[in-house]
């Protein structure tokens, strides 16, 4: 029923055409300050990273996230995003600044230690910076009198900064001090609908790795300081990872060290093979909780019967800025990062030759065809790039664009000038070189 108004300023209020990114303008500052290329606290993603203009260095353990690293986390976040909607989350966003007397009723304001970073208000009032929520998330739940078994399971999850006073920040997003994570809270009627839910969270968990095409690791794991009775970890194998896992290349038993009796050299599942020890950066965690949490802050719903029942629960964490940092740990090379396909900044980067004698003609082409790759491919709006720093040669620009890892490179060269325009196309994943027309360029992405 709402007819539109007429305005009288049509021209102001009309919307913008997006323009075309120009390599030229991006805003990547390249940051590996001396120093910085070696040591124990740096490896691989932080170089590449900090090289190729996607973080900048703050204080220890905090980072600018610049303009191509957030839109690979966006993207990052909307496949998460899917993936915890796909199996019934809602998403939230819970204060950061958290009072400590709800961290003090579950007994952890003491037992996080120095990792906490504590502040007091002007009222004397103690917070803390959130390093986690199930304090917060079970308060918020135990706060509702109406909840029915009929609204559980109830999957509630958010994507935000977390806070701890890490002792040893290092490998640049690897851990840091303030970081990204994926942070999901289950509520349930029973044990056994707990354990279900546990069951789909790992699954969403795995389906979430395979579609950014990592190898990953699900071990048995320690529930140190969250607690619970059963927790599993989620790894992609890397020699920088920071955990040492165990596997039995029999029965297929894995877990993370820390749970494996010291000396137990035979597998504890079959117990006729070795362990097989390797390295792992822990990406995710999953825990079920039974009531500890909803014990203590009475998170109750009403049964079946009638009657009031406390929830049982689960926590999932997934470290956002970390699988951002460890996917481009395990699929870079020593100078040029690789990306999972679905991560990349901008899919397609179009090279338009060096300054010459037919230098307008082929820029008019390469702007054209970025214009109609967008509008051909919905996928690609907005996601080619047009390195327009034409004073470079040719090959300087693709040195730069495979350091980068652009996951398709386009020369517009002299064959694309041609009667039937041909275009030079790397594909930075494969490696290989080919050469096709516009319609074949189109067929390919
Ligand atoms: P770690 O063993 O590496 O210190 P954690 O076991 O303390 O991690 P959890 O409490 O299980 O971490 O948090 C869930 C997820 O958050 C982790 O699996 C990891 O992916 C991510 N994460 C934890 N600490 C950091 C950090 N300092 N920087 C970046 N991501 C982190
Ligand atoms: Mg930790
Ligand atoms: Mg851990
Ligand atoms: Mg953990």
């Amino acid at each position: 029923h709402c007819t539109p108004q007429p305005s009288h300023s049509v021209h102001a209020l009309a919307k913008p055409v997006a323009p075309t990114p120009l390599v030229s303008r991006l805003f990547q500052p390249s940051n590996l300050r001396e120093g910085q290329e070696g040591g124990d606290m740096t490896c691989r993603s932080q170089r590449l990273m900090l090289q190729a203009g996607l973080i900048h260095p703050s204080n220890p353990g905090c980072f600018y996230y610049l303009p191509a690293a957030l839109r690979s986390m966006e993207k990052l976040v909307r496949l998460i995003d899917e993936e915890m909607q796909a199996i019934g989350g809602q998403k939230v966003d819970m204060p950061a600044l958290c009072g400590a007397e709800l961290w003090k009723r579950s007994g952890r304001w003491e037992l996080m230690g120095k990792e906490m970073f504590r502040l007091r208000d002007r009222h004397d009032i103690d917070y803390c910076l959130g390093p986690t929520h199930e304090e917060a998330v079970t308060e918020l739940l135990a706060s509702q009198s109406t909840l029915s078994y009929r609204q559980l399971p109830l999957l509630l999850y958010q994507v935000t900064r977390k806070f701890r006073d890490e002792q040893k920040p290092k490998f640049g997003l690897l851990r840091g001090r303030e970081f990204y994570m994926k942070d999901m809270y289950s509520f349930d009627i029973s044990e056994e609908a707990a354990l279900h839910t546990y069951q789909s969270v790992c699954h969403a968990y795995g389906r979430l790795l395979d579609r950014l095409g990592l190898k990953w690791v699900q071990v048995q794991a320690d529930t140190g300081n969250i607690g619970g009775t059963l927790s599993h970890e989620f790894h992609l194998p890397a020699d920088v990872g920071e955990d040492r896992l165990l596997m039995c290349g029999n029965c297929g038993f894995s877990a993370n060290f820390e749970t494996v009796e010291p000396g137990q050299a035979d597998c504890p599942q079959c117990h006729t093979a070795p362990l097989v020890e390797s390295k792992g950066i822990e990406v995710g965690h999953t825990f079920y909780l039974g009531t500890k949490y909803s014990q203590v802050f009475n998170a109750t719903f009403t049964s079946a019967q009638n009657k009031p029942a406390v929830a049982e629960m689960g926590c999932f964490g997934l470290g956002v800025t970390r699988i951002l940092a460890a996917s481009i740990e395990v699929l870079s090379s020593e100078d040029s990062i690789r990306w999972p396909r679905l991560l990349a900044p901008y899919q397609v980067c179009i090279l338009p030759p060096k300054k010459g004698s037919k230098a307008n003609e082929a820029m008019h082409l390469a702007e054209e065809l970025v214009q109609s790759l967008g509008n051909s491919l919905l996928n690609l709006k907005g996601e080619v790039v047009l390195d327009d720093r034409t004073q470079l040669t040719i090959g300087k620009r693709l040195k730069d664009a495979n350091r980068l890892g652009y996951p398709y490179v386009v020369v517009v060269g002299q064959k694309a000038m041609e009667e039937q325009p041909v275009f030079e196309v790397v594909c930075q994943q494969s490696g290989d070189t080919v050469f096709l027309s516009k319609d074949g360029l189109l067929d390919l992405l």
